[in-house]
């Protein structure tokens, strides 16, 4: 998706070879027309999957999948990373390694939210070994609910995330691929000359 390309461009802070930061339009302040196009792509792309629920983990996932969810026609459902006092024990819980942060949290969704009937696109903003959305693809099954599919704002193509979740028949629809951060600058998939 160029908008986000550029965005990333002329936006986004490499902070070594491995993080890149965008809390310029995604992961603080939110560019509310960037993520609705975002929204909207996720949206085109499963658009006849039938979703019933769009899920993500808050806080950074919940601004590009609300657009997706609107357009979709479907509720949206963000897992949890700190169990809420007014949640009793009627969860599904699953435990997420972090990437940036280095620790493991649960994460936890209410059981009133996902069922067996559910067809689920989970979306987040970061791939990159792909913890956060097998964590989020648990919680799906445990509810005995479909992966449609999912769909990622910026992954990381130099970590295994994408490898590891279509190892396991995975749809992974990521609207910005990036090679590499080496030195400071990003690269894209899509720019590789080969
Ligand atoms: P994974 O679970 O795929 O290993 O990592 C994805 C999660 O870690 C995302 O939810 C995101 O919050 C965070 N993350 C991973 N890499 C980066 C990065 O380079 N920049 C930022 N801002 N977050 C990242």
């Amino acid at each position: 998706m160029e908008q986000l390309k550029q965005a990333i461009r002329e936006r986004g802070n490499v902070l070594s070879n491995d993080v890149l930061k965008v809390d310029t339009f995604l992961n603080h302040q939110v560019d509310v027309n960037l993520m609705t196009a975002v929204g909207e792509e996720f949206a085109r792309l499963y658009r006849n999957e039938g979703i019933t629920k769009v899920l993500t983990i808050e806080s950074s996932g919940i601004a590009p999948s609300y657009m997706a969810a609107a357009q979709l026609n479907s509720s949206l459902i963000f897992a949890r990373k700190k169990k809420s006092l007014t949640m009793n024990e009627n969860v599904y819980v699953s435990k997420v390694y972090s990437f940036t942060k280095q620790e493991t949290n649960e994460i936890t969704v209410s059981k009133d939210f996902i069922d067996s009937n559910d067809t689920v696109l989970i979306i987040d903003d970061f791939l990159a070994n792909g913890q956060a959305a097998l964590g989020l693809i648990d919680i799906v099954k445990q509810a005995g609910a479909k992966v449609a599919g999912l769909g990622i704002v910026i992954e990381k193509s130099f970590q295994n995330g994408r490898e590891q979740l279509e190892k396991s028949g995975y749809r992974v629809e990521s609207l910005a691929r990036i090679h590499s951060l080496e030195n400071g600058k990003v690269t894209f998939v899509d720019e590789l000359v080969m």
